[in-house]
């Protein structure tokens, strides 16, 4: 169910995969967004059971309603009421509360900075590479004292540069902002890589300890992938300190 946990730093961190979850086809088993179409009892199971399995009080993790933005909000606990808000970055000083990004192809961008006790984390598609989700986000931490030189940064499954094709021109505008980001499929059309992107911008904000999952959702049958099968689930990364 969980494709990573890493506590060599003081901070965890987690993937999800697809599988360990109750929902039924097209988002079997362990969809955890409530936005795509899925039963939100099995959701809610499944984020339970997520939650379980890292040792977390389902109570005590935050969620993103994500809209290809650069906002990040700044969160002590739980949203107060039933509507969640729309930010593609969540940063935390608060130790125990762990921040959830979902994800179906773009990136999850989990950001540590034990010292300083302060979490983030980030939802990198094509468009939040753009905009600067990812500065925008170091930003934040570094406003409630964490210094990039500290923070570990690991990214999650996302659909690889030989995948992700675009038009020429998008590619083009892509590459003026990011040119790390410039990619080729491997059938040889114009491609963009954003988990290299994001790697590419946070290395230039100081960021140097900082780990790329190796998994590509569109060739992986263990996670969901929204370019490859449109109507499916999505998966979730977690940051968390102790
Ligand atoms: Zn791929």
């Amino acid at each position: 169910m969980i494709g990573r946990r890493d506590t060599e730093s003081g901070a965890h961190f987690a993937f999800t995969d697809r599988w360990g979850g109750v929902s039924a086809a097209p988002y079997e088993e362990l969809n955890l967004g409530g936005a795509v179409g899925d039963d939100p009892e099995a959701v809610r199971t499944n984020r339970e059971l997520a939650a379980k399995s890292l040792g977390l009080d389902p109570g005590r993790v935050v969620w993103m309603n994500q809209v290809h933005g650069n906002a990040v909000a700044e969160v002590d606990g739980p949203w107060a009421t039933r509507l969640t808000p729309e930010t593609d970055g969540l940063v935390t000083a608060t130790r125990g509360l762990a921040l959830a990004v979902l994800t179906a192809d773009c990136v999850p961008v989990l950001l540590a900075d034990p010292v300083a006790g302060v979490v983030a984390a980030a939802h990198a598609g094509r468009p939040g590479l753009v905009k600067g989700i990812v500065p925008a986000a170091v930003d934040a931490m570094e406003s409630l004292g964490a210094e990039p030189s500290r923070i570990v940064a690991r990214t999650g499954p996302a659909v690889c540069g030989r995948c992700y094709e675009v038009p020429a021109q998008l590619r083009a505008e892509v590459a003026e902002t990011e040119p790390a980001a410039h990619a080729e499929t491997s059938w040889g059309t114009p491609a963009v890589d954003v988990s290299a992107g994001v790697h590419a911008q946070l290395k230039r904000l100081g960021v140097r300890d900082r780990e790329q999952s190796p998994v590509c959702t569109r060739e992986s049958a263990d996670h969901f992938s929204y370019r490859r099968d449109r109507t499916t689930g999505r998966l979730a990364g977690y940051v968390w300190l102790d």
